[in-house]
């Protein structure tokens, strides 16, 4: 791996590219956040680096949502990548990943059944959502897999984290190589097998390092940015939606002298007064009373 809290492109004289994420600390900071267990915090933590190193066309600002349906107790997973630096997530029922994690049971968790969506989007795309449905494997088997059918381009995904003893999550990150149009295939098959599994964090030192085959000379470093959570949550967001309510539930909420929103990805509450509530719906040229 390069660094900590970084998301690293590069490409290879080969044909190859490869973008590696590390997302330690957002992952972390989700964890708290949403006060995850350790199966839910490893398993948001991989749909959160899934997300960041998906968005590869980072010069066109490409940001990617993730919709995970994963049809176990954990429920849907959101995650999204943003401004090639940002990522944000939650998960729908995170208490109920209590027992500890095990990376053979993760595809019990993850793709039992389940459907993935991406919506994908940058300055030079609008907005698109491709599905796919998730055979039983882990994260990182179904992302290569929703690449290789969306993009039709040889890829191959891993995700990795380490949790201490009491279940925190140590490191978390991540990388895709993809196979360019004129790349060398017969190296990519060799370097990229399904079997084979890089060292993200450098433990066992030399050969199946990642950093070590980065760090060689036909590596070009091509972006480079410092990842980190971040939510994009905020009062004119919460007004431009409240705006957009019907009226009997823009009525509704005009009952109390103040509503609380929460909101799902940061956790951030908000609380507004009725009198902002009344400005907000007038604003917009409604006839509330
Ligand atoms: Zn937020």
């Amino acid at each position: 791996m390069s660094e900590m809290n970084r998301i690293d492109h590069y490409l290879s004289t080969d044909g190859i590219r490869i973008t590696v994420a590390d997302i330690t600390d957002a992952a972390r900071e989700a964890q708290e956040i949403h006060h995850l267990p350790s199966l839910s915090a490893v398993i948001l933590g991989k749909v959160l680096n899934a997300a960041a190193i998906l968005a590869m066309d980072f010069k066109n600002h490409e940001g990617v949502s993730l919709k995970w349906e994963t049809n176990s107790p954990l429920g849907t997973i959101h995650a999204d990548a943003y401004e090639g630096r940002y990522v944000r997530g939650f998960l729908e029922h995170p208490d109920d990943g209590c027992v500890p994690y095990a990376p053979d049971r993760e595809a019990d968790w993850i793709s039992r059944k389940g459907k993935l969506f991406v919506t994908r989007y940058s300055l030079l795309k609008m907005p698109y959502v491709s599905a796919v449905d998730l055979s039983n494997s882990d994260a990182a088997a179904c992302v290569s897999d929703y690449i290789n059918s969306s993009d039709q381009t040889l890829s191959h995904v891993e995700l990795e984290a380490l949790i201490d003893g009491e279940g925190k999550i140590m490191r978390m990150a991540g990388f895709i190589a993809q196979l360019m149009p004129e790349g060398d295939r017969k190296l990519f098959e060799e370097l990229f097998s399904r079997d084979r599994k890089w060292d993200l964090f450098d433990e066992s030192g030399k050969e199946n390092a990642l950093s070590t085959l980065l760090h060689k000379e036909n590596y070009v470093l091509i972006g480079s940015a410092p990842i980190s959570f971040r939510c994009t949550c905020g009062e004119d967001r919460i007004k431009h939606s409240l705006q957009g309510l019907p009226q009997n539930e823009q009525n509704s909420l005009l009952e109390d002298d103040h509503i609380e929103i929460e909101c799902h990805y940061c956790g951030k509450k908000y609380e507004i007064s009725r009198e902002t509530l009344m400005k907000w719906f007038n604003e917009k040229g409604g006839n509330v009373q």
